[in-house]
């Protein structure tokens, strides 16, 4: 199965995987395991972090940009990226594609539970976060901390595009601490 937005990506040309390439938005990927993503933030998690979260919020503006310059991805991503942060609310329309968006990276599944535009916060959890699942895999036994640090990264990205201002996700609950799923605060 593949998920909707990667359906149409795929459709209008902007997805492939082909010929020792992966290629989202004329941008080249690098499929690496959940565990050799464990690995490389245990590295340096802080300066991991800084990376993705840049990586991320570069990758939004990538699909609002090729949104804009192509009516077939306009039509695709059928709501209008960039009108999003001028009007975050409950509608549901926008959290479905922050949503689809976040669900591409294969971090887990992505549900926002509050979203505050005025305030510029969020809460979210991630059901089934991949390297949540790889710690509790390699190490047998729960974490004291959260681990996800590559998850909140990508969040802080997404949120920080979204709000238009520099914004972090911090892990409170973490599946990998025993709880059912991992929560994140934004703001
Ligand atoms: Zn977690």
């Amino acid at each position: 199965m593949l998920s909707p937005l990667l359906k149409k990506l795929l459709f209008v040309r902007q997805f492939s995987i082909d010929e020792g390439k992966i290629n989202v938005l004329g941008t080249d990927h690098i499929m690496l395991s959940s565990d050799a993503l464990l690995k490389l933030q245990e590295i340096d998690s802080t300066k991991l972090y800084d990376l993705v979260k840049d990586s991320t919020f570069k990758q939004i503006s990538d699909f609002v940009d090729h949104a804009q310059v192509y009516q077939q991805l306009k039509e695709v991503i059928t709501l209008d990226i960039t009108s999003l942060s001028k009007k975050l609310g409950p509608s549901e329309g926008i959290v479905k594609t922050i949503e689809e968006i976040f669900n591409i990276y294969g971090l887990g599944k992505l549900a926002i539970l509050r979203l505050d535009n005025e305030k510029k916060q969020a809460s979210v959890k991630i059901i089934d976060s991949s390297i949540a699942k790889s710690y509790l895999n390699k190490n047998k036994s729960r974490s004291k901390t959260a681990v996800c640090t590559i998850t909140a990264a990508v969040l802080a990205g997404m949120f920080s595009y979204l709000f238009k201002k520099q914004v972090d996700a911090v892990e409170g609950r973490c599946k990998a601490k025993g709880n059912e799923h991992c929560e994140f605060i934004i703001k």
